[in-house]
C-alpha cells in the first residue's frame, strides 16, 4: 500500500519509523511518500498562505502550490482525502475499506485551511477523527495512516485483528499477562483451565459485558444468541438490582 502524503510539516511524520508501521516499512509492506507542499511555493519567501477573501481571522492555504504538489505523483491511481473536521468521521468499517486502496494521498491543512476550489478540483473524500478542531491534518493523517496498515497484509497476525474492538461489532474482552497474582487481584481461573472452549465461551461474554458497560450503543446491533441475552440479563441483574 503506498501513501502520499501532502503537508507542510513532513518531520511530524518520523513517528511512524517505530515500532509496527516502522517495521512494515522496512519490510516494504507500506510506502509513505512525504511531499512537502513548501517547495512547490514559486514564492522567493517560499510563502503558502494568504489572507481569507472577504475577511476574517487566520491564514488560507493557497490552491496553486497545493495543486503543484499533488500533480507531482506519479501514481496512476490514488485515492485523494482531504483530512477535515468536516468530513465523515473515520470508523472501523472505513479504516477496513480503505486497506482495499492501492494508493491513497492524504492531504494535510494548516490554518484556517485550504482554498476551496483546489479541494474540489483534486479531492474525492473528506475524512475526520472526530468533532473537535486541531490545528493542521498531521495528526489525523497519521491516525489513517496507523489503523488502515493495521489491515495490510502481513503488519499484523491474522488472529491479532480478527477478535479486537469493532471488528464482530463488540469491544474487546480484558486481556491479562504474567504475573498471576498482581497486588491482591488473581488472574480469572478460567484462562488458567487450558479449556480452550471454555476460555471463547468466557472471552465472548466478556466481551459482550464489556460493550454492554462501555458502549451500549454498540449492543444494539448485535444478535446474542438467547443464552447471552440470558448471561447479560443475569448480569445486569448481579450488577444493578433489576427487576427481571
Ligand atoms: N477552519 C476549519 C474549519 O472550521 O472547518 C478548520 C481548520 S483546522 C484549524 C486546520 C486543518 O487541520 C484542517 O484543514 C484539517 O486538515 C485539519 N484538521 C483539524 N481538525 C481535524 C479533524 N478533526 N479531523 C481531520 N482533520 C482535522
Amino acid at each position: 500500500m503506498k501513501f502520499n502524503v501532502l503537508t507542510l510539516f513532513p518531520e511530524m511524520f518520523s513517528s511512524l519509523n517505530e515500532s509496527i508501521i516502522g517495521r512494515s516499512k522496512e519490510k516494504g509492506l507500506i510506502d509513505i511518500n512525504l511531499i512537502n507542499i513548501r517547495d512547490f511555493s514559486k514564492n522567493k519567501h517560499k510563502k503558502v498562505d494568504d489572507t481569507p477573501y472577504g475577511g476574517g481571522a487566520g491564514m488560507v492555504m493557497e490552491p496553486t502550490v497545493v495543486y503543484d504538489a499533488f500533480k507531482s505523483i506519479k501514481d496512476k491511481k490514488t485515492k485523494v482525502i482531504y483530512l477535515s473536521p468536516q468530513g465523515k468521521t473515520l470508523n472501523q468499517q472505513k479504516v477496513q475499506d480503505l486497506a482495499k486502496e492501492e494508493s491513497i494521498t492524504l492531504l494535510c491543512g494548516h490554518y484556517e485551511g485550504i482554498d476551496q476550489r483546489v479541494i474540489d478540483t483534486i479531492v474525492d473524500e473528506e475524512i475526520s477523527i472526530g468533532d473537535y478542531v486541531l490545528t493542521g491534518g498531521e495528526l489525523p493523517a497519521m491516525v489513517l495512516i496507523d489503523s488502515v496498515s493495521r489491515y495490510i497484509e502481513g503488519v499484523l497476525k491474522e488472529e491479532s485483528i480478527k477478535e479486537e474492538s469493532f471488528t464482530n461489532g463488540l469491544l474487546e474482552y480484558p486481556q491479562y499477562t504474567r504475573p498471576e497474582m498482581f497486588l491482591d487481584k488473581r488472574v480469572p481461573e478460567i484462562l488458567l483451565s487450558g479449556n480452550h472452549q471454555k476460555i471463547d465461551e468466557w472471552r465472548r461474554n466478556q466481551s459482550i459485558i464489556n460493550t454492554y458497560i462501555k458502549r451500549p450503543d454498540l449492543l444494539k446491533e448485535i444478535n446474542l444468541s438467547e443464552k447471552e441475552q440470558k448471561m447479560l440479563e443475569e448480569y445486569k441483574n448481579l450488577k444493578e438490582g433489576g427487576s427481571k
